[in-house]
């Protein structure tokens, strides 16, 4: 049969050749009756009651499994599909409609999912459009046990195979057996579904988005998936085969010397020591992030334990998560953690926190701006934050700050919160270093206030690239306007770093292009100290610094300082790896 080419959005790197398994999702058996005689409400009840438990206990056993092989996003679906099952509303509506409507178990699980996901699919977000997800596979796990069935052919594959499926839902992730499965394509799916996180904390290549992939693919045909390129070639021709076995090869290469630069210190060829550190979502990231060499973290995003939940989380539960990181980062030095306190609203809504619907969601109601009016939510956060400075090096950092009056309201608070400490004779790191994100244009240009007043600067390029060049970071339509290269960027972080030595305080950088290895020789040159990045990033970042001095990046970034395009900069980086033997990769 013919060799065909698919395209869709590649969400994971790197290149995998095995044979197909093509995998078809089970169809849910339907109920055998929509509606029951009312006499019958009582047994279809307990059915419903047994299954819910049920379901319960494979979620709570598959999470016990995750805590030791997944990742923080893995057991954060994982999670989110507990809370479905444990929400006051969810299975208790099926309850409800099985005695008010007489509906079948069933048919009660099918209406109150579809009413759910709809709610989740309806939201501004798509982090919770996604969410829908979760409502589902809740939703499809009580219908299986109620029709009996076993949920678990995934784990047969124990053969080195490449997964084809229309998508695949947490439960059927969790199933997998790394060992085997070398890579995926997808049907559904973009860049924030299950398979497409999954995929990336457990660094296994993927392709989603591929429409009518099923159709073509056929179970035990060879496939071909290249995650950067975002291909899936099905029956690839003796040509194809030999071209990727080569890509493969440089790839595994490149793989093996980067391992072993993941637990060497961050410095700079002639010795000037740098900090590679790693973002976190979550205390549950730390030991990947350990283990790729992370030195720090330079950035704790907190809002992840505020989504996908009923309510905000306690002070206790969010001490425990703060303390848990900082005590996991004590283990290596500078092992600093700094914990971002809540970025959310905008785009990352929360049902709990009832924020209006916003024409600008980016320029709107969000972050800094919103934990100064819910006061009560923004101090429970940073008495937690200080509480769990007493067990590590925490410090605690405030996103989109605008200007120096928003830093001060938020330094106001901190005090607020150290006072109720205090009171309660909590302890705390009095001296507890604070910082801001410069990520809004006007605080990178009012930087020189903004550095009287706190103890270190952490850049956000994600942000700080959307709103200086007026380009929404989320829409693909115009995403090749999205360039940190951009000069007016680079005067920005310039200006910063310049208002920040000036008063001695340490800069990092925390948004993504602390983590290409193109910028790394740039922001060092430029005067960076720290760059957090994904973990997955950090020994590359290493490899990165320890081929040049501080005197040649320092040339760079003097020559790419005076660039008049991203175009320009781009190819005097380029020049430079090239000239200094630099591998990046392809
Ligand atoms: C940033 O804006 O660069 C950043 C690190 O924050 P986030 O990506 O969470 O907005
Ligand atoms: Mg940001």
């Amino acid at each position: 049969m013919e060799t065909v080419v698919c395209t869709g959005i590649g969400v994971s790197d790197g290149v995998r050749m095995a044979k197909a398994r093509v995998y078809h999702q089970p169809a849910v058996r339907q109920a055998a009756a929509e509606t029951i005689a009312p006499e019958q409400a009582d047994t279809e009840q307990a059915r419903l009651r047994v299954a819910a438990e049920k379901a319960g206990q494979v979620v709570e056993q598959l999470l016990q499994k995750s805590q030791s092989v997944l990742q923080e996003e893995q057991i954060g679906i994982l999670k989110g599909q507990k809370s479905m099952l444990t929400d006051p509303a969810f299975v208790p509506e099926m309850q409800r409609r099985i005695q008010k409507q007489n509906l079948s178990a069933e048919a009660a699980v099918r209406a109150v999912t579809e009413q759910f996901a709809e709610l989740f699919r309806k939201m501004p977000d798509p982090y919770m459009q996604e969410r829908a997800a979760d409502v589902q596979d809740a939703g499809s796990r009580l219908l299986r046990i109620l029709s009996g069935e076993d949920c678990t052919a995934l784990s047969e594959i124990q053969e080195e195979s490449i997964l084809l499926a229309q998508d695949l839902s947490a439960s059927d992730t969790v199933q997998l057996d790394r060992r085997y499965v070398l890579a995926f394509a997808m049907e559904q799916g973009g860049a924030t579904s299950h398979t497409s996180i999954f995929a990336r904390s457990m660094g296994i290549p993927a392709v989603v988005g591929i429409s009518g992939l099923l159709q073509q693919a056929h179970d035990g045909d060879w496939v071909i998936v290249d995650g950067a390129a975002g291909k899936c070639i099905l029956r690839p021709d003796e040509k194809m085969i030999a071209e990727y076995r080569k890509k493969m090869q440089e790839e595994a290469q490149r793989r093996e010397l980067l391992t072993t630069y993941a637990g060497k210190p961050a410095a700079l060829a002639n010795g000037r020591r740098m900090i590679a550190a790693a973002n976190i979502g979550s205390d549950t990231d730390a030991a990947f992030a350990l283990q790729q060499g992370a030195e720090a973290s330079g950035l704790l995003r907190t809002e992840q334990l505020f989504l996908s939940r009923g309510t905000a989380p306690t002070e206790e539960e969010q001490f425990t998560i703060y303390r848990r990181a900082a005590e996991a980062f004590s283990k290596v030095s500078p092992g600093s953690v700094v914990i971002r306190t809540l970025d959310i609203g905008g785009d990352k809504a929360v049902p709990y926190l009832s924020i209006p619907k916003e024409q600008n969601p980016f320029l709107g109601y969000r972050a800094i701006r919103l934990c100064l009016e819910q006061k009560e939510l923004f101090l429970t956060q940073l008495r937690a934050i200080l509480r769990a400075s007493a067990f590590g090096k925490v410090q605690v950092m405030f996103p989109m700050i605008s200007g120096v009056g928003e830093l001060l309201a938020a330094k106001a608070m901190l005090q607020e919160a150290k006072a109720q400490l205090h009171d309660r004779g909590e302890a705390y790191d009095q001296q507890i270093s604070v910082g801001v994100m410069i990520e809004i244009p006007s605080a990178a240009l009012t930087a020189p206030a903004l550095a009287k007043e706190v103890d270190f600067f952490s850049i956000g390029t994600n942000d700080l690239v959307q709103y200086t060049l007026a380009v929404d970071r989320g829409n693909e339509k115009v995403a090749s306007l999205y360039d940190y290269f951009h000069p007016a960027v680079l005067q920005l972080i310039h200006l910063t770093l310049q208002a920040a030595q000036t008063r001695r305080i340490p800069v990092g950088m925390c948004g993504n292009m602390a983590g290409d290895p193109l910028a790394v020789p740039l922001l060092a040159g430029m005067g960076l100290q720290e760059l957090s990045m994904a973990a997955g990033s950090i020994p590359q970042v290493k490899y990165v610094l320890s081929c040049v001095t501080a005197q040649e990046c320092h040339a760079l970034a003097e020559a790419a300082l005076r660039c008049d395009s991203p175009q320009e900069v781009r190819k005097k980086l380029r020049d430079f790896a090239h000239t200094h033997r630099i591998q990046l990769p392809q």
